[in-house]
C-alpha cells in the first residue's frame, strides 16, 4: 500500500527588528520565493492525490461489481420430470442426477411435467423457463413451405427420382402403400460431398407436399446445446407432429450418429443418448402420420450401423458431384434470371468446372455478374465466367471454401 507523502516543511518568516529596510526586503524575498516553492509542491502532492482517488474509485467499483456476481450464484438448467403429492422430480441437464425437491407455491399452478426450469445448488426451484428461451427454437429451422422446386435441382434425376419415391409418395399416398400392404422407408439418408445439392432435395419435397420443412444440425446439438440433446430430438418429433404434414431434415447427422469410439468422456455420453433418442423416436414412429425424416451426411464412412438397419434409416441414397451434364443444367438453373451474352458456352465451362460441386457452380455464376457490374456492364459475357472461373478455383486452392452468395 503506498503511503501519503510528507508534508513540506512551512517555511517561517523571522524578521530581525535590526535589519536594514534593504535586508528585510531581501529576507521578504526569500520568504515569498519559498512559499512559492511550498506551494508548488503542494499543488503536486494534491493533483497525485486526486489521481489516487479516482483510481481507488475505480477499484471500489469493481470490487463490488465482484461481490455482487459472487453473491448471485449460477443456477441450472433441469427438467421438471414429474410431479408428485410429495414434491417435484428435476432432472438436471448435463449430468442427468435426478432429485426429488419442494414444489415452491408460487409454481404449483403451472408447472408441468416436461418443463425446463431453473434450479440452484441445493436443486431448489427458482424459475420457470418460459418456452421463448427454449433452446428448440434456437435449435432447430422451421420454414412452412420452402420456395426451392424440382426445377431448381441439376444433374440429380435419378436421386429426386428415389426421394419422391420415399419421401414424398408416402405422404401424398398413403393409401397406396397400405393398400399394396407395404411400409414405406422410415427414413431417408442422403449422403454425398458438401454443397451438391442434399439440403435443397430435402426442401423441394416439402414444398411438393406443402409439409413444413423442420432443419436440426446434428453438429450444433452437440456443440451449442450440451444436455439437451437427446430432449431437443423429442421436442423435433414433437414439433412435428404439432405441424404436420413435415418433413425432419438431420443435417450433419454424422454429429450425433458417429461410429462409437472407446473413449468415455462426458461428452460422449452425451452423442450417445442423443443418438439413443433419434433411435428410439424412430423406432415408435409407425403410427406417426405424414411426418417424413430425411437426414444428410458428408461422412457416411464414420457413422454408426445402428441407424442404418430396416426401420430407421432404410434407403441410402448417395448425392455425388454432378458430371458434365449435371454441371451444364446447373450452370443453365443459376444463370437463368442473367443477362447472358452469345460467347458463354456451358458446354465448355462445364468441362472447365470439372470437379465443381453444385455450390461451387452456384458461386461461379454469382462471381460472373459480379465482373460484369465491376466494369458497369449489365451483360454477362464469357470472359466474365473465364475470370470467375479463374478466382473461383483460386479461393479453392487457398482455403477450399469459394465464395457462396446466398
Ligand atoms: P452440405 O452438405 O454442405 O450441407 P448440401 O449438399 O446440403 O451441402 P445444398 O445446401 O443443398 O448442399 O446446396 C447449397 C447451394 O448450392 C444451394 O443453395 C444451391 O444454390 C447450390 N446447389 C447445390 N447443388 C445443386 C444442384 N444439384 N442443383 C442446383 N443448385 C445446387
Amino acid at each position: 500500500m503506498s503511503r501519503s507523502p510528507s508534508l513540506p516543511e512551512r517555511p517561517r518568516l523571522d524578521l530581525d527588528p535590526d535589519m536594514s529596510p534593504s535586508e528585510q526586503l531581501a529576507a521578504l524575498r526569500d520568504h515569498h520565493k519559498r512559499l512559492c516553492e511550498v506551494n508548488r509542491t503542494l499543488e503536486e502532492q494534491l493533483e497525485a492525490a486526486r489521481n489516487r482517488h479516482s483510481d481507488l474509485t475505480d477499484e471500489v467499483d469493481r470490487l463490488e461489481r465482484e461481490n455482487e456476481t459472487l453473491k448471485t450464484s449460477s443456477l441450472y438448467v433441469a427438467t421438471a420430470e414429474e410431479i408428485t403429492d410429495d414434491g417435484v422430480v428435476v432432472k438436471q441437464h448435463g449430468n442427468n442426477q435426478e432429485v426429488l425437491t419442494e414444489l415452491p407455491p408460487q409454481f404449483a399452478e403451472r408447472l408441468e411435467p416436461g418443463d425446463r426450469v431453473a434450479i440452484n445448488d441445493s436443486f431448489s426451484i427458482q424459475n420457470q423457463i418460459d418456452s421463448e428461451t427454449d433452446a428448440r427454437a434456437q435449435a432447430m429451422e422451421v420454414e412452412e413451405s420452402p420456395t426451392v422446386t424440382y426445377d431448381d435441382i441439376g444433374g440429380l434425376d435419378e436421386q429426386m427420382r428415389e426421394v419422391r419415391e420415399a419421401v414424398e409418395q408416402p405422404l401424398v399416398n398413403a393409401a397406396q402403400f397400405e393398400e399394396v400392404g407395404i411400409e414405406p422407408p422410415s427414413g431417408v439418408l442422403l449422403h454425398g460431398p458438401p454443397g451438391t445439392g442434399k439440403t435443397m432435395l430435402a426442401k423441394a419435397v416439402a414444398n411438393q407436399t406443402d409439409a413444413t420443412f423442420i432443419k436440426m444440425a446434428g453438429s450444433e446439438l452437440v456443440r451449442k446445446f450440451i444436455g439437451e440433446g437427446s430432449r431437443l430430438v423429442r421436442d423435433l418429433f414433437e414439433l412435428a407432429a404439432e405441424r404436420e404434414p413435415a418433413i425432419i431434415f438431420i443435417d450433419e447427422i454424422d454429429a450425433i450418429a458417429a461410429k462409437r469410439t472407446d473413449s468415455k468422456t462426458s461428452g460422449d455420453a452425451e452423442v450417445q443418448r442423443t443418438m439413443m433418442q433419434l433411435l428410439s423416436e424412430m423406432d415408435g414412429f409407425e403410427d406417426r402420420g405424414e411426418i417424413r425424416i430425411v437426414a444428410a451426411t458428408n461422412r457416411f464412412d464414420m457413422l454408426d450401423r445402428a441407424i442404418l438397419r430396416p426401420g430407421r434409416f432404410d434407403r441410402l441414397i448417395e448425392v455425388p458431384k454432378p458430371d458434365h451434364e449435371g454441371r451444364k443444367r446447373i450452370l443453365e438453373i443459376h444463370t437463368r434470371e442473367m443477362n447472358l451474352a452469345d460467347s458463354v458456352d456451358f458446354d465448355r465451362l462445364a468441362a472447365d468446372a470439372d470437379d465443381f460441386s453444385g455450390a461451387e457452380l452456384a458461386s461461379l455464376a454469382t462471381e460472373a455478374g459480379m465482373f460484369a457490374i465491376r466494369d458497369d456492364r449489365t451483360e454477362v459475357t464469357g470472359e466474365d465466367f473465364d475470370d470467375a472461373l479463374e478466382k473461383v478455383t483460386d479461393g479453392e486452392a487457398t482455403d477450399g471454401q469459394p465464395i457462396a452468395f446466398a
